[in-house]
């Protein structure tokens, strides 16, 4: 592709060729006409010298045409031109060429007529007679007994020859001119458009988003300056494509690590964008649904729904829906209407916030609530009933009263338990607990946990041993083993019947995934938990049976504490039980702490 060029060059070779034509015409037609001149200057000399040194004899007029057409012929020999002989009156009586007397009158030929008024005159014709152009020559001559006209005729042939050859000579010269005019040409067009061609190649790479591209050569002239501003335009694109993808990606990341999800709809119902928590909370890859219509996310009826009310509405909206796939949910969609600065309306934006754990900690939280209090009102109603009834004087014997004070002071006990138990409880579960580590020797540990259960254990029959290997120590917090193992034990008694066996096993356990971890296993042969329960035993006031709970003084929240604790100790706890052969809790802790 190179037109410019090629029209350049054209036209400058046109321009050359036709003024070398216009100079050769030129030139051919001054060299004819400067040989035309110098040959009609020898003939009027040539006439001349033939008027000085002829002899014009008195003749009759017979006598005469033979003497001139002789002599004519004589002086055609010599001068090598066609010699006539013409009277005043035109009448030709000698010619070198043709008889006179076949001749008609030249008393009007041109160069007659012009020698007639000016002394000499010439003219050039076409001869039909010897097929070429003639130079025609005549003077007025008046000698002797001749009054007349000499007429020298002379073929123009090898004027036009010399003419010819200079042409020959003049058209070799040209075409070795127009060659190298040409190559020179296209030498000076490309000069000019090679850079510009450079400078287009630059602007179409940087089209093509090739922005590296550049003009690489440098020039001073307006060429140069061009270059310099596509450059200088491609320095700018980049740096604003950098600033572009910057953004774009600090936008991407502050989408991506938001925990809301995000779905972007355009006004035409269309998935402008979703972010990775969205993904997750619709069970959906942004790939797939980008582009396509809001509909698409049909499993989510409800939403959709919601969607296309806010697209209809084009209002700002707070909803909360469950969500049932892929994992049920709660979640609260926030539709936020997108209006540019000039009011255009260009979509929706959907923020999605799981609120499922906030719902979940909100339902417990006023279940637990309920729960206290009903736990509460238990023992104080008989605190208060037991206490009104002493008041009001009815009971006279002392073994009566005292049951009663006996009750009230259980109760109220137990009301002090529960309220110890729950602070406790709403302590861990706030992470208000400090955890200090140290190093603990277990059997030492067990040792005189043991020694302060045995009392109880004794008072139902209950044997109470332990197997704990000698040197083994691990780190925990011992203020919260403590409680771990009083809690599991004291249940171990409480719900095993009388001369029944509770025993404490630990084993120090290798494990390829967590690395070392002690495994704590408390077993009964109590009277068992049903299978129903046991996924709920550790849950806040869960109680397999009220009154056996109650009659032992168990508040309901023992296990929920102890399972507390093992996790703050990062270890899992475990129950296996039978109903009427016995339960064992099984806990495994990591022996070492990692720093957290
Ligand atoms: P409680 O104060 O009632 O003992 P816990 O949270 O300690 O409360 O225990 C929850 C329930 O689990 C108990 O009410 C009891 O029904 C059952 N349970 C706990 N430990 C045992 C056990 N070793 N044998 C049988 N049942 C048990």
């Amino acid at each position: 592709m190179r037109p410019f060029r090629n029209r350049l060059t054209f036209i400058m070779m046109t321009l050359i060729g036709l003024s070398m034509l216009g100079a050769g015409f030129a030139m051919a037609n001054v060299f004819k006409q400067s040989h035309i001149a110098i040959l009609e200057d020898n003939m009027v000399r040539e006439i001349k010298l033939m008027q000085a040194t002829m002899e014009f004899p008195p003749l009759e007029r017979e006598q005469k045409i033979q003497y001139y057409t002789e002599k004519s012929r004589q002086l055609d020999a010599l001068t090598e031109a066609r010699v006539t002989f013409i009277l005043k009156d035109g009448t030709v009586i000698g010619d070198s060429e043709k008889d006179p007397d076949s001749m008609d009158n030249h008393a009007y030929r041109d160069e007659m007529l012009q020698a007639k008024e000016e002394g000499a005159g010439s003219a050039i014709r076409y001869s039909s007679t010897l097929g070429q152009d003639m130079l025609y020559v005549a003077l007025p001559v008046k000698q002797g007994d001749y009054d007349g006209y000499i007429r020298l005729s002379m073929s123009l042939k090898e004027v036009d020859q010399g003419v010819k050859q200079g042409w020959a000579v003049m058209g070799g010269g040209i075409i070795i001119l127009f060659v190298l005019a040409a190559f020179v040409s296209y030498r000076v067009a490309a000069s000019l458009t090679s850079p510009l061609e450079k400078i287009t190649r630059v602007a179409r790479q940087i089209t093509r988003q090739d922005y590296d591209a550049r003009v690489r050569f440098h020039r001073k002239d307006e060429i140069g300056q061009l270059a310099y501003a596509i450059n200088g335009m491609a320095d700018s694109l980049q740096t604003q494509l950098q600033t572009i993808k910057d953004n774009e990606a600090m936008l991407q990341s502050v989408l991506d690590n938001m925990t809301g999800g995000i779905v972007m709809l355009g006004h035409d119902g269309n998935i402008v964008l979703v972010n990775r928590a969205a993904e997750q909370m619709l069970g959906i890859k942004a790939d797939n649904v980008t582009g396509k219509s809001y509909r698409e996310l049909r499993q989510h009826y409800e939403l959709t729904k919601l969607m296309e009310e806010g697209l209809e509405h084009r209002n700002n909206f707070r909803e909360e829906r469950s969500l049932y796939f892929p994992m049920e949910s709660i979640v609260r969609l926030d539709g936020v209407a997108l209006l540019q600065e000039d009011g255009t309306y260009r979509g929706m934006l959907f923020l999605l916030q799981d609120v499922t754990d906030i719902r979940r900690l909100e339902r417990m939280r006023s279940e637990f609530v309920a729960n206290v209090s009903h736990e509460l009102k238990t023992p104080l109603a008989a605190v208060k009933g037991f206490a009104e009834t002493l008041l009001g004087g009815g009971v006279k014997d002392d073994e009566t009263s005292r049951s009663f004070l006996q009750i009230i002071y259980d109760e109220s006990e137990r009301l002090n338990r529960l309220i110890r138990d729950i602070l406790e409880l709403s302590k861990i579960e706030s992470k208000r607990i400090a955890v200090e580590y140290s190093p603990i020797h277990l059997s030492t540990f067990f040792e005189s946990l043991m020694k302060f259960m045995r009392p109880e254990a004794a008072k139902k029959r209950i044997s109470l041993s332990m197997q704990v290997p000698e040197e083994l120590f691990m780190e925990g917090d011992e203020d919260k083993l403590r409680q771990i193992f009083t809690n599991l034990l004291s249940n171990a008694i409480n719900y095993t019947q009388e001369g029944g066996r509770v025993q404490l096993t630990v084993r120090d356990m290798h494990r390829a995934e967590q690395g070392d971890t002690v495994e704590f296993t408390v077993m009964d042969s109590g009277i068992g938990i049903p299978k129903k329960d046991l996924p709920r035993i550790f849950e806040r006031f869960y109680r397999v049976d009220k009154a056996r709970s109650r009659s032992s003084g168990g508040t309901g929240l023992g296990l929920s504490i102890v399972k507390h604790l093992v996790d703050l100790h990062h270890g899992t706890i475990k129950v296996e039980s039978e109903v009427g052969m016995g339960s064992s809790f099984v806990i495994e802790m990591p022996l070492l702490q990692e720093n957290d």
